[in-house]
């Protein structure tokens, strides 16, 4: 693996929001990754960090970036590697205009998911979509939808072991995941949001890519398909799914639980600093996983499958949790960029 030889300086876009507040957080400390530049809309650039934010986590904003003045997002720095957490409003052509000027771009939005030639990455599934980067050209790296990842990880040894054909799936997802003003005009307490708007079509379209093969340069889409239901619950962190899933073929349990029980990341990937463990877990108590229980295994990476049942309509049955601003955004953004790093594809700063 190629560790930097030095600290690398990142800079972040949409640095105030819940993700962006996040990755502050898990870039503190970081061992191959220094953020050097903080970036938000007009209204917060030419402000301290520490002004400018609504900070909501209980640790506080790291001294040496509380003094940070903000850049606006459309400033092009001299950093190699840029991290965005952009409202999808204004992320695409910004980001574009950073990959443009040669930096790799690794964004939580939606905009570029589906492009040809943008690798949508979940390291220990995937790794080989970065191959439709140029090595040192710069470019963009996306990391899936929040709920998406979950559901890839927990698809993922499936599609490897039996081939996956149809899932079902209705999502739980929590508050945090509706970014810091999302959910302004709702009542949450006592109450869930049948409508995510947008999230459905994330669901049923970027799994088939992330489960795809590289073939001649591009991805070639794998061919389950997905038909969700998202729903906002009042949970604070962690998006939990209901999953039925149909398989190429008949399969026992113990064949569905070895698949789960044996899947691992490839072992660049797995040696990366912000690689759990297990990409996945199975978990056998009877009403697991659970958000407040299991969001944190793996430091917030490990995705968890439980209630493994049969289905009468499909073949199996089963609910998976996995953390959305830590594996479904933040945390799941640097695991990327430190592939891409250990793999060879950042310019030399
Ligand atoms: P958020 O809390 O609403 O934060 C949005 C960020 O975008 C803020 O830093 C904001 O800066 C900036 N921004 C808004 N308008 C801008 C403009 N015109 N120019 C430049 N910057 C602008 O949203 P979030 O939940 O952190 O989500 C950020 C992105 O990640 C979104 O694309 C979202 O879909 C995606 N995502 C979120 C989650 C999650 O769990 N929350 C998970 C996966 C992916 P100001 O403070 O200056 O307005």
């Amino acid at each position: 693996m190629r560790a930097p030889a030095r600290p690398i300086p990142v800079a972040l876009l949409g640095a105030t929001g819940s993700v962006g507040q996040r990755f502050v957080q898990l870039l503190d400390g970081h061992p191959w990754f220094r953020l050097t530049r903080l970036a938000a809309s007009e209204r917060s650039a030419g402000r301290r960090y520490a002004d400018a934010v609504r900070w909501s986590r209980p640790e506080p904003i790291p001294s040496a970036l509380a003094e940070l003045v903000l850049s606006p997002a459309d400033e092009l720095g001299p950093e190699a590697l840029v991290f965005s957490a952009l409202d999808a409003s204004v992320a695409g052509e910004l980001e574009s205009a950073h990959a443009a000027s040669g930096a790799l771009v690794v964004t939580n939005a939606r905009n570029h998911r589906m492009d040809a030639g943008v690798p949508l990455l979940v390291p220990e599934v995937n790794p080989d979509q970065l191959e439709l980067l140029t090595p040192c050209r710069g470019g963009i790296v996306a990391n899936p939808n929040c709920s998406t990842i979950g559901l890839a990880l927990a698809l993922a040894p499936l599609e490897r072991a039996f081939g996956v054909r149809r899932v079902m799936v209705t999502t739980m997802q929590a508050l945090s995941g509706a970014g810091l003003d999302g959910l302004r005009d709702h009542v949450v307490e006592d109450n869930l949001i049948p409508l995510i708007a947008g999230e459905e079509a994330k669901l049923e379209s970027e799994a088939a890519k992330i489960l795809g093969t590289l073939e001649g340069g591009i991805v070639r889409p794998a061919s389950l398909s997905v038909s969700a239901t998202c729903v906002r619950v009042p949970v604070s962190d962690g998006h939990t799914l209901s999953v039925s899933v149909e398989l190429d073929r008949p399969v026992e349990l113990g064949e569905l639980r070895a698949a789960w029980e044996s899947f691992v990341a490839p072992d660049d990937v797995r040696e990366l600093p912000t690689a759990p463990e297990r990409p996945v877990v199975l978990l056998d108590e009877p009403d697991a996983p659970q958000p407040r229980l299991h969001r944190d295994l793996g430091g917030g990476m490990t995705a968890s499958v439980g209630r493994v049942r049969p289905c009468p309509l499909f073949d199996w049955k089963f609910v998976t949790l996995s953390h959305n601003t830590l594996r479904g955004a933040a945390g799941g953004a640097l695991l990327a960029a430190e592939l891409a790093v250990a793999r060879g594809y950042l310019a030399a700063p």
